[in-house]
């Protein structure tokens, strides 16, 4: 097992602004879980590209009638529907300080839009979820969900205490449409593709740090709870 390594690249004057923490790691490495106890301990709203794509989807938008091909046959949605949708949500009044970015910066041009963008209103932290293709499947496929507080199950690792009910709302628990292997390979493919451009990218910056994902959610959690408490403490 990888020993749980990070890289800090950590100067405290640059969070008089608020931070936007960016989540970027494989589909499954635990992002969205992170995110999740993030938004509990630290109150930051979540920002889930997949869910504002999910959202358009269910709502039968316009652009939730585009990107519901791409979703469905696994291909990677334009950014510039993704980065619509982003900056439009993080200029609401609850992103003012500071919100969490899970499953965006994707591509170079991203990341790019990400950092020009937002650099001027908000530290930008970016924490990288590593985890191989083989076990971020094994995860993947089984995945469950609560639609109505999105807590995130699993099947073998985290499962709900009673059968496909959320433990926090007893609402039902769902499998996303776009969790099957074949869409799976996919997404890691697309991901792998991208990845060192953007690890490359990123590594120019300030406040990257990289995460062994393949650790248990809360040893996890500690490793991120204690370099943002110490971002607060200094806001
Ligand atoms: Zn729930």
């Amino acid at each position: 097992m990888k020993s749980f390594f990070i890289f800090l690249f950590f100067t405290i004057n640059v969070f008089a602004k608020p931070p936007l923490i960016i989540l970027i790691g494989p589909p499954g490495s635990g992002k969205g879980s992170q995110a999740g106890l993030i938004k509990s301990n630290f109150s930051y709203p979540h920002i889930s590209t997949g869910d504002l794509l999910r959202d358009n989807i269910e709502k039968q938008t316009l652009i939730g009638n585009q990107i519901e091909k791409y979703l469905e046959n696994g291909s990677m949605v334009p950014d510039s529907i993704i980065l619509k949708m982003l900056y439009d949500r993080v200029h609401l009044n609850d992103c003012n300080k500071g919100a969490i970015i899970d499953g965006s910066s994707r591509t170079l041009d991203q990341a790019k839009y990400l950092c020009n963008v937002f650099s001027d209103e908000y530290n930008l932290i970016i924490f990288f979820f590593d985890l191989s293709d083989k076990k971020a499947t094994k995860r993947i496929l089984n995945r469950v969900i609560c639609k109505n507080c999105n807590t995130i199950y699993n099947k073998v690792y985290y499962p709900s205490k009673f059968d496909e009910k959320c433990d926090n709302c007893s609402e039902n628990l769902f499998t996303r449409i776009d969790d099957n292997q074949e869409v799976i390979i996919k997404r890691l493919t697309d991901y792998n593709n991208q990845l060192p451009k953007l690890t490359k990218f990123y590594m120019q910056k300030n406040n990257v740090f990289h995460l062994d994902a393949d650790q248990p959610r809360d040893k996890i959690f500690i490793v991120i709870k204690d370099l943002l408490l110490h971002v607060e403490n200094n806001f």
